[in-house]
């Protein structure tokens, strides 16, 4: 596996775990509504497992649009990216020696220079 996809595997498996947490409330909700019509009543909300799974697919999509213009902008050269690498780097963190930047692809990190004060 080359730097590119473990960078391309990062990115892309955030923006799927909306669309897993969804299924699994909606199947919840399904199981948890359907109670009293099991028990004689009538179900409560009929619709509402479906809009929670919806709803968590909407978001991942949208993950998964954002991750993908990150990926086409980097494409094009724009954004920070490793200079061992090439990778995309990561969110700024604060750490012992100052704020620096993960690499998405290597294990190297890129300490951020804020200049000189
Ligand atoms: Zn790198």
């Amino acid at each position: 596996m080359s730097y590119v996809d473990r960078m391309c595997l990062r990115m892309m498996v955030f923006s799927l775990v909306p669309l897993a947490l969804g299924g699994l409330v909606a199947w919840l909700l399904a199981a948890l509504l359907d109670l009293p019509s099991r028990l004689g009543g009538q179900t409560l909300f009929p619709d509402l497992p479906l809009q929670v799974a919806m709803a968590g697919a909407g978001v991942s999509l949208a993950l998964s649009l954002y991750q993908a213009l990150r990926l086409w902008r980097w494409r094009q050269g724009k954004g920070a990216s490793c200079y061992v690498c090439g990778c995309l780097l990561g969110r700024e963190r604060d750490g012992r020696y100052g704020p620096y930047r993960k690499c998405l692809g290597c294990p190297t990190n890129h300490a951020v220079s804020k200049g000189l004060v």
